[in-house]
């Protein structure tokens, strides 16, 4: 495998905690995008139970507790994560039910049935999109409803250089007829789908990143990992540019039958 295409998961993970704890979201996104996905979801009341699996630091799972009643519990596999994501509700004044807890979505410590929505922006991929909707589905209540966004190509075809891409990086990336039939399979009714706008990766993604860059090289110099990690994020962002026309996140809302 060339340097070019190594996916972000083979690098050091205490420095890509680092790198993407300077941005407030962890993935691409925004809290217009999170209000809408939200909007499809009905019979949220002050005793429901949320979910937030992958929450990062929490940037998405406070607009959604913002926005929606309930006890969310948030759960990530990285520390630092989750206490920047407990000083976050905190800091939002929200922590009397908004809590990150370590933990992996493939052992989640809930229930079963336990779950009224199980949220997840720009984290399914860690799992597998079709793993996660069949693995979560017994956590939710019948009626209960799953809002992940997931990478899906738009076209039927696509220039080899981003497929290659994205082939080495998520092989299970795929069209969105084709993800929305794995949802109805899995036994959801696919009730919406989206395609996040552009600023979810440029405004909201790739441009605080460039931002944070210089200072993180700067603070890790003649470090390789973190000159490759960066270079990763900046050739990532280049072939965004290059093929938006062709992929992007989709916001896949479905409800347990
Ligand atoms: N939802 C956040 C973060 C997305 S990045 C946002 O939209 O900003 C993906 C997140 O998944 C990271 O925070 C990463 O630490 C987390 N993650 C990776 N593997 C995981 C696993 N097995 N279980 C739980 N979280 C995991």
């Amino acid at each position: 495998m060339s340097n070019e295409n190594k996916s972000i998961h083979e690098f050091d993970f205490n420095l890509i905690c680092e790198y993407f704890s300077a941005i407030e979201r962890q993935g691409p996104g925004s809290p217009e995008v999170t209000i809408k996905a939200l909007s499809f979801i009905d019979n949220l009341t002050a005793e429901s139970h949320i979910a937030d699996l992958g929450c990062g630091t929490g940037g998405q799972t406070m607009i959604v507790a913002q926005n929606a009643p309930g006890i969310i519990t948030g759960i990530d596999l990285f520390p630092l994560f989750i206490d920047l994501f407990n000083a976050n509700s905190q800091k939002t004044g929200l922590n009397e039910r908004v809590k990150g807890v370590v933990g992996s979505m493939d052992s989640l410590p809930f229930g079963e049935k336990e779950l009224d929505l199980i949220w997840s922006e720009g984290a399914i991929y860690n799992i597998g999109f079709e793993r996660g909707l069949n693995e979560w589905r017994k956590f939710l209540k019948t009626g209960g409803y799953l809002a992940v966004t997931e990478a899906s190509w738009f076209t039927d075809e696509r220039p080899e250089e981003i497929e290659t891409f994205w082939k080495d990086a998520y092989p299970e990336i795929d069209t969105i007829p084709n993800k929305v039939g794995q949802m109805q399979k899995a036994g959801y009714i696919p009730v919406a789908t989206f395609i996040l706008p552009e600023n979810c990766w440029t405004t909201n993604f790739y441009d605080l990143q460039a931002l944070a860059q210089e200072a993180f090289l700067k603070k890790h110099a003649g470090n390789k990992t973190a000159e490759e990690l960066v270079a990763n994020e900046r050739r990532e962002a280049q072939l965004y540019q290059k093929y938006k026309a062709f992929y992007g996140y989709v916001f896949y809302i479905g409800k347990k039958v």
